[in-house]
C-alpha cells in the first residue's frame, strides 16, 4: 500500500455523521402542504376514506403508518375522521380491515 493513499479519520467521521443524518430524516413525519390536504380531501369527496361519513374535520392519516415504514406521499394518505383515525392506530389498512371483518 502506497504512504501517500490515505483515508483520514477527518473524512469517515464526516461520512458517518452524513450517514447519521439521511437515517435520520427517513421515517420523519414530513409536513403536508395546505394544498396536499386539499387535495387528498377532495379526492376522496370530503369524506372519511374509512367509514365514509362526511365528518368534520377530516385528519390526513397514513394508510400505511409511518411507524411501519409509510412515506408521506399522496397516496399514501387519506382523509379520516378523528374517531377512525383513533381505532386505526397504528395498524396497517390491511390488518385494521381483517380485523373489523372479524367482529
Ligand atoms: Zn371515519
Amino acid at each position: 500500500m502506497p504512504k501517500n493513499a490515505t483515508f483520514s479519520v477527518a473524512d469517515s467521521t464526516a461520512l458517518a455523521a452524513k450517514l447519521i443524518k439521511m437515517a435520520d430524516t427517513r421515517g420523519r413525519r414530513a409536513p403536508i402542504s395546505k394544498a396536499m390536504r386539499k387535495r387528498i380531501i377532495e379526492a376522496h369527496g370530503s369524506r372519511c376514506f374509512y367509514c365514509g361519513r362526511e365528518s368534520k374535520p377530516l385528519e390526513i392519516e397514513h394508510m400505511l403508518p409511518v411507524s411501519r415504514g409509510g412515506t408521506t406521499t399522496e397516496n399514501n394518505l387519506v382523509p379520516a375522521c378523528k374517531a377512525c383515525n383513533l381505532k386505526k392506530h397504528s395498524q396497517t389498512y390491511e390488518e385494521w380491515q381483517t380485523r373489523r371483518g372479524r367482529r
